[in-house]
């Protein structure tokens, strides 16, 4: 492509602008050719026109020119306009533009009338062109406008859909690689996110061909829709970041790095994921960073819990490392924990402003975000042990028979399902009134307290022990078969009858056990009924006996 050439970029509609060398920001000029009443779109700055009067000229002869759209009124749009006005030919023209910009384009005492576009329903008829202006207010002036040609289908949109471009592209190459350097531009020159917003849902209203801003490329049909999309997503007034960091570059790293730690606080529940990901942002843009450790205190139990994340690859000594502590608050100002970065090298003082500003940022929401994780996991510990107590008997530390008749009805429907036998036993101390009365309540307990020791022990892996209540006990044997059953709880029996209970007291006792396996038609309630039938048979002929 020629750029010394005016370049047609719709029919009869010419860019006539001059490439500043090695400049990021370039202004455009473009000229739509309508016989005598031509029509210049932001003629440009001193530093621009003797290439551009040459490329106008190379397009239609300058008496043509009726109208001369002003966008706004800053010097790279009108710095040429004193010297231009002395080249026309005497012949009717106007300057088009805003109100508000006029009050200031007054000053510089041009000859040439205006047109106000908001005087005038936001349209000019220029012969047979129609031209439309969108009015965008704050983007980024307040009587900004673009302006559409209905005929061409070209929005000239001044400095919206602008860019920073590394290197000079008439036309913009893709949706991505445009959006990138758009978004630097959009997020620093625009001041909010809804000025921005709503200057797109007027454009978009347009049956867009092509657009051509006064900066960066030109953007052709295919790429117009996905970029407004990608464009109605930016956060603008870069500059509100902080009071004294201007640098653009520095702004929007740390914008994105912020947004990027505010979604995933928003969206990951594990604190874990959400420090590796902020460790892995700020490491793209600070190769330095070792390691993130953030500490805190719980408010219930005062204990300290920290969390951390590193990438180390070697055995890296984090001694040698570049230590940054910054203190928690919280929101009556009591230091409440610290977070420490880790660099691997000093860091130059454009990085520390990074970070600075990232942290200035990012702070609260991270300690709030800590504060609540650690508050999660103490209440995690406390639900965990406040189950095991409502489950637990006090003084065997065996299962309850609350836990009993849950765990007992699902192994009965897994029994019945899968078809895997299934035994109880419902075992009981003899005359265990005489051993009270005997020695008292408390030695009484003792026994207690030791058979559940016994139980716990002896029947360990699936097999079960729960007090029942008083001095009964049940055992659920799950894939034990009766007979099976019967043998385990007949070596049981053994054992506590020649075990010695309580020792100082030298207690023995016997137990009763009657054994019972479930059959289909089987729930919980005669499952029980059907082993204390058989544990009254084992009562009832003797007892110490397990009977099946
Ligand atoms: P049997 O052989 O017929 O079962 O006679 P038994 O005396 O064991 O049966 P009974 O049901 O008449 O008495 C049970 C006794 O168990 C009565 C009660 O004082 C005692 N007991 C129940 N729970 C506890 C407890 O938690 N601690 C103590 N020390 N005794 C308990
Ligand atoms: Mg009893
Ligand atoms: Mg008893």
């Amino acid at each position: 492509m020629d750029y010394l050439k005016a370049i047609e970029i719709a029919p009869d509609v010419f860019w006539v602008g001059y490439v500043i060398e090695d400049d990021p920001f370039q202004c455009h000029v473009y000229l739509i050719k309508n016989g005598d009443e031509s029509i210049l779109i932001d003629p440009g700055s001193m530093i621009t026109f003797p290439v551009v009067h040459e490329k106008i000229t190379s397009v239609v002869p300058l008496k043509d020119i009726k109208y001369i759209i002003m966008h706004h009124q800053d010097p790279d749009i009108t710095g040429c306009y004193s010297t231009l006005e002395k080249l026309f030919p005497q012949g009717e023209r106007y300057i088009v533009t805003h109100y508000r910009s006029e009050t200031l384009l007054k000053h510089n005492q041009w000859k040439t009338p205006f047109y106000l576009v908001d005087k005038n329903d936001w349209k000019l008829k220029a012969g047979e062109r129609e031209l439309e202006f969108v009015f965008t207010p704050y983007a980024h002036f307040p009587g900004a406008f673009c302006t559409y040609d209905k005929k061409s289908g070209v929005l000239f949109s001044s400095d919206l859909f602008g860019a920073f471009m590394p290197e000079f592209e008439l036309f913009a190459k893709s949706v991505e690689e445009y959006f990138e350097y758009a978004k630097l531009f959009h997020e620093h020159y625009i001041p909010c996110k809804t000025v921005l917003q709503n200057a797109l849902k007027h454009i978009e209203k347009k049956n867009l061909k092509i657009i051509a801003p006064q900066h960066g490329s030109i953007i052709k049909k295919e790429i117009i829709n996905p970029l407004i999309k990608k464009l109605k997503d930016l956060d603008c007034g870069l500059y509100l970041m902080d009071e004294k960091v201007s640098d653009i570059k520095i702004l929007m790293t740390t914008e994105e790095v912020c947004k990027h730690f505010i979604n995933d606080i928003i969206s990951h529940s594990e604190f874990e994921i959400v420090l590796e990901n902020l460790f892995y942002h700020i490491k793209h843009n600070l190769k330095k960073l070792k390691k993130i450790r953030i500490c805190g205190k719980s408010l219930l139990t005062n204990n300290k819990i920290c969390f951390e994340y590193d990438d180390f690859k070697t055995n890296e000594n984090e001694e040698e490392f570049f230590l940054i502590t910054k203190y928690l608050y919280n929101e009556k100002n009591k230091k409440t924990g610290e977070l420490n970065i880790y660099m691997g090298d000093k860091l130059t003082q454009e990085e520390e402003k990074f970070l600075n500003l990232l942290l200035k940022h990012i702070i609260s929401p991270l300690t709030v975000s800590l504060e609540k994780e650690i508050m999660f996991i103490v209440l995690k510990k406390r639900n965990k042990f406040f189950h095991k107590r409502a489950i637990t008997d006090n003084l065997t530390e065996l299962y309850n028979r609350e836990f009993m008749e849950e765990y007992l009805n699902k192994k009965i429907l897994e029994a019945k399902r899968y078809h895997f036998p299934l035994s109880i036993a419902l075992i009981d101390i003899d005359f265990f009134k005489k051993v009270n009365d005997k020695n008292g309540h408390l030695i009484g307990d003792c026994v207690l307290k030791e058979i559940g020791k016994i139980m716990k022990e002896f029947f360990r892996g699936s097999d079960v022990a729960i007090r029942y209540g008083g001095e009964e006990f049940v055992i659920i044997l799950p894939f034990s078969k009766l007979k099976d059953a019967c043998k385990r709880i007949e070596e049981f029996r053994k054992e506590i009858e020649n075990y010695i209970f309580c020792r100082k007291k030298h207690i023995k006792i016997t137990i009763s056990s009657g054994v019972y396996e479930i059959n289909e038609k089987d729930n919980l309630k005669n499952l029980l009924e059907n082993a204390d039938k058989k544990l009254y048979i084992a009562k009832k002929s003797g007892r110490n006996k397990v009977i099946c």
